[in-house]
C-alpha cells in the first residue's frame, strides 16, 4: 500500500513538472525597461539531484520525505556535486553593463548577439525620474538613498537625449558603410543586448546567492530575483526551499562575531544596547572610528535581535 501511494505521488510529481516546465518555457518574463528572462530547456529535477546522490549514499530510504531531507543534508554540507546534475538554459535581454557583472561568473556557457554581425540592439535601458540613486557613503561599490524626482526629471531628460545622440551617430556610421564592428564603439552601455546562458544549479545558486543579495545591484538584483523566484523555484522546489534556508537567507558569523556574541550572553546583556555591543566588541575594532567589519557585524546583530536597533 504504502509503495503504491509512493508511486502514484512520484508520477503526480513528474507530470507537475512537466506541466509546470511547458507554462515556462519560452515565455519572456519582463525584467526593467525592455529586458526579459526566458527559460529556453531545463535538464533534470529535484529527482535527478537525489539520483546522482545515491550513487554515494547508497539505495538507503526512498520516500519522499527523504528525498527532502538528503537535498537539505546536500545543500547544508556543501555537497554540491549532485546540484550539477540538472542545468537550466535561458534566453536574456540584458543591459550591457549589467551583463558586465553578469559575465563574470565564468562557469556557465554563453552564446552572445554579435555586434559584429548584426546591427545594435535599438533599445538601451533608461532610468525613470524617481529612481536616481545616490552614491553611498559608507559602500565604495553601493548606492545611498533615492535622490528625488526633482533632480532626477532632469537626469533622465538628459538620458534620453544622450541615447538619441548615441543611435543617432551609430546609425549615421553604418549609413557611410562604417564595419559594424567600429560603428558600435560609442553605444553607451546601457543598451541592450542578448545571449544565451546555460549554467548547472550549482554554479547558478552560487550566482543568485550573489546577485540576489540585498548589496548587489540592484538592476543585476531584478534578474536574479526574477530566475530564481520564478524559474528556479518552481522547476526545483526542493532544491530550492534549502537553497533558501541554508544560503540565501542565513546569516553567516565570522569567529570574531561569534565572540561578540559570547560576550554579550556571558554579561547577561541579550538583547544588548548599542553601549553593550561598544563594550563587548572586539578589542582591535575599539580604537577604530570607522571599521566597515563592526558596522556589518552590529548589522548582523541587529538582523538577529541580539542587539536592539
Ligand atoms: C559584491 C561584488 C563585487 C564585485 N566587485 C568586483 C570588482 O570590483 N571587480 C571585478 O573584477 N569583479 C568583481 N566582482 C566579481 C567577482 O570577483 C567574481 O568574479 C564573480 O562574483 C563571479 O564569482 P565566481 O568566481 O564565484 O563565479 P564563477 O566564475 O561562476 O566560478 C564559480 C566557482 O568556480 C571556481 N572557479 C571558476 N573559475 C576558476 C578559476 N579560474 N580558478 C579557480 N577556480 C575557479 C571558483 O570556486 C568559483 O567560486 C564582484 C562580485 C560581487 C558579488
Amino acid at each position: 500500500m504504502l509503495c503504491l501511494s509512493v508511486l502514484f505521488w512520484k508520477r503526480f510529481n513528474r507530470k507537475r513538472s512537466f506541466i509546470m516546465l511547458d507554462s515556462l518555457r519560452w515565455k519572456k518574463i519582463p525584467v526593467l525597461d525592455d529586458g526579459f528572462v526566458c527559460l529556453v530547456d531545463v535538464m533534470g529535477s529535484d529527482r535527478a539531484i537525489v539520483q546522482a546522490a545515491r550513487v554515494s549514499y547508497g539505495e538507503g530510504t526512498k520516500s519522499v520525505s527523504d528525498d527532502r531531507t538528503l537535498l537539505r543534508y546536500l545543500m547544508r554540507h556543501q555537497h554540491t556535486t549532485p546540484f550539477e546534475m540538472a542545468e537550466i538554459k535561458l534566453l536574456v535581454r540584458v543591459p550591457m553593463d549589467c551583463w558586465r557583472q553578469w559575465i563574470r561568473h565564468r562557469t556557465a556557457s554563453v552564446n552572445e548577439y554579435s555586434t559584429r554581425y548584426s546591427i545594435a540592439i535599438d533599445a538601451a535601458y533608461s532610468t525613470e525620474p524617481d529612481a536616481w540613486r545616490t552614491q553611498s557613503q559608507t559602500n565604495r561599490q553601493g548606492s545611498g538613498i533615492l535622490l528625488g524626482t526633482a533632480a532626477g526629471q532632469q537626469l533622465t531628460n538628459e538620458e534620453q537625449a544622450f541615447h538619441k545622440q548615441a543611435r543617432d551617430l551609430y546609425e549615421h556610421r553604418i549609413g557611410l558603410g562604417v564595419a559594424r564592428e567600429q560603428a558600435r564603439k560609442d553605444l553607451p552601455l546601457s543598451t541592450y543586448t542578448e545571449a544565451y546562458w546555460k549554467i548547472d544549479l550549482h554554479n547558478l545558486f552560487r550566482f543568485l546567492g550573489l546577485r540576489m543579495e540585498a548589496s548587489a545591484q540592484w538592476e543585476i538584483r531584478e534578474y536574479a530575483t526574477v530566475i530564481g523566484e520564478q524559474i528556479v523555484k518552481p522547476l526545483f522546489p526542493l532544491s530550492w526551499e534549502a537553497f533558501a534556508d541554508y544560503l540565501l537567507e542565513s546569516v553567516r558569523l565570522s569567529k570574531l562575531e561569534q565572540e561578540v556574541i559570547q560576550r554579550l550572553a556571558l554579561r547577561g546583556k541579550v538583547p544588548a544596547t548599542l553601549d553593550d555591543f561598544s563594550a563587548a566588541q572586539v578589542p582591535a575594532w575599539q580604537n577604530l572610528e570607522r571599521c566597515r567589519e563592526r558596522d556589518e557585524c552590529l548589522a548582523k546583530l541587529q538582523f538577529l535581535g541580539i542587539v536592539k536597533e
